[in-house]
């Protein structure tokens, strides 16, 4: 298995159906990036109405091991519509796309590695959970 087993049902119970359906539209819009995949987490940024990006970490079958940098998160600590739409957004990955977000951050390692950047690994562990960071390492090669 690449993904954790996520029960839906579980992750969204006692939920407003409006936060879960705005949690599965984000989803649908692509504004979930898949960023690290393992069996026993996942970890997301996830692009609100606003434009603002958020980290999304997800753990457990039912998400109730779940943080996102989001400010509902933060006031409530309650699984907001980020963590709804991670887990959906994983739930609807066929086994290709798991994969590719599974070995995502291994590969921008040996990727920066190659160009020489003797803190690749440092960069790209803070990139995990700094959006801006990952795409520019992913997007402008340096070297
Ligand atoms: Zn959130």
């Amino acid at each position: 298995m690449i993904a954790p087993d996520f029960d839906y049902d579980a992750v969204t119970r006692d939920m407003p159906e409006a936060r879960v359906m705005r949690g599965e539209a984000y989803a649908a819009k692509g504004w979930v990036d898949l960023v690290e995949i393992a069996p026993t987490g996942v970890l997301a940024h996830v692009t609100g109405e606003r434009g603002l990006t958020y980290v999304v970490e997800v753990a457990a079958r039912d998400a109730s091991d779940a943080r996102c940098t989001c400010p509902d998160f933060e006031d409530s600590g309650l699984r907001c519509k980020h963590v709804v739409a991670t887990v959906f957004r994983v739930l609807d990955a066929d086994d290709a796309e798991l994969e590719t977000a599974a070995g995502r951050l291994a590969r921008l390692t040996d990727m920066l590695e190659m160009e020489g950047r003797d803190d690749a690994a440092l960069l790209v562990d803070r990139a995990r959970r700094d959006p801006a960071l990952l795409r520019e390492l992913e997007g402008e090669p340096v070297g």
